[in-house]
C-alpha cells in the first residue's frame, strides 16, 4: 500500500470522526488498519509494529503524581471522561527500527536539551530566551516528529491533527532520511507560556489547529513550552520565520505576551468546566 492511500484513509477517518457522523466510529476503522495494514507508518514496510508513545514519553515526566506515578487527562469536551493514566498516550505506529533507532535518536537529543545532558548556550533577554549551539538536524527533526506522529495517530486525542497528504509525506521523508529541510519547512515558533514554570511543565495539550496570519498552524503544549507549527507551502514568506530554529543552531524562545496567551484561554475553560477536576 502506498503512503498516499494510507494517508488518505487516515484523513478520511479523522474527518468523519470530527464531523460527528453517527454511522462512522473511529475504533472499527482503526482496528481494520491495524490488522489488515500492519505497515510501519515511517518506512512503510510490512514489519511487526511496536508500541510507542505518540508524543515522547519524557514530555510526561513532570506530569506524574510522584506518589502514584499517574497523571490526569482532562477534557474540555463534556462527553469525555477525565481519567488518571499511568503512562503517556501510546499506539503501534512504527516498527522497532524506526521507533527505537530513528525517532528515539531525535527524542534523546531533545530530552537532553530540555532537561540537561548536552551543552547548549542560553542568553536571557526581556522578550525571549536565545538558545545557541543546538544540533539543527536533531532538534528540527524532533520538532517535526511530534507533529507527524500526531498526524498519523488514530487515537481520539489526536483527531484534530489533520494536514494535507503532501505535508504528511514530506514530513515522513524528512524523518526517515534524516533530512531537516529548510528552517521554514514545518517551522516551529517555540514560546514560553506566561504561567509559572512548575505549572506549565505539568500540562500537555495535543496539537490544536489555528490560523496565524493566513497560515495553517498547530499549537501544542508540551515540556513546559508552546510549539506553534506552520504547515503551509508559503512559510518562506512568514514574517516571523527568523524565530524558527536556524541552521546555525540558534532558536529564539519567545516569552508569551497577552496577545498570545493561549494557555489562559485553556485554563479558563477548564475552570469553568463543571466536570473539572472530576477524575475517574
Ligand atoms: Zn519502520
Amino acid at each position: 500500500m502506498s503512503w498516499d492511500v494510507l494517508a488518505g484513509l487516515l484523513e478520511t477517518q479523522k474527518r468523519r470522526a470530527m464531523s460527528g457522523d453517527p454511522t462512522v466510529t473511529l475504533a472499527p476503522v482503526s482496528d481494520t488498519i491495524r490488522t489488515s495494514m500492519p505497515i510501519c507508518r515511517l518506512c512503510l514496510q510490512d514489519r511487526p509494529l511496536v508500541e510507542g508513545h505518540v508524543l515522547s514519553e519524557f514530555l510526561y515526566d513532570d506530569l506524574y503524581d510522584p506518589e502514584r506515578h499517574k497523571f490526569l487527562e482532562l477534557h474540555t469536551d463534556e462527553r469525555k471522561r477525565n481519567v488518571r493514566r499511568s503512562k503517556g498516550l501510546y499506539e503501534c505506529l512504527m516498527c522497532d527500527g524506526c521507533d527505537n533507532r530513528i525517532i528515539s535518536r531525535y527524542e534523546t537529543y531533545a530530552s537532553q536539551v530540555l532537561n540537561g545532558g548536552v551543552e547548549i548556550v542560553t542568553r536571557d533577554e526581556p522578550d525571549r530566551l536565545v538558545v545557541t549551539q543546538l544540533d539543527y538536524t536533531k532538534f528540527k527533526l524532533f520538532q517535526v516528529s511530534l507533529l507527524w506522529r500526531s498526524v498519523v495517530s488514530t487515537r481520539d486525542e489526536f483527531q484534530t491533527a489533520i494536514v494535507q497528504t503532501r505535508h504528511a509525506e514530506r514530513m515522513r521523508q524528512m524523518l526517515l532520511h534524516e533530512d531537516p529541510g529548510e528552517p521554514h519547512e514545518y517551522g516551529c515558533l517555540v514560546m514560553i507560556p506566561q504561567i509559572q514554570n512548575d505549572l506549565r511543565r505539568r500540562l500537555i495539550m495535543p496539537p490544536d489547529p489555528i490560523k496565524v496570519g493566513g497560515h495553517q498552524c498547530f499549537r501544542l503544549l508540551a515540556g513546559g513550552l508552546w510549539w506553534l507549527y506552520m504547515v503551509s507551502s508559503h512559510t518562506h514568506a512568514f514574517e516571523l520565520r527568523d524565530y524558527f530554529l536556524a541552521k546555525n543552531g540558534t532558536l529564539h524562545l519567545l516569552r508569551e505576551t497577552a496577545s498570545t496567551a493561549f494557555i489562559h484561554e485553556f485554563a479558563a475553560y477548564l475552570v469553568k468546566n463543571p466536570t473539572f477536576p472530576k477524575v475517574t
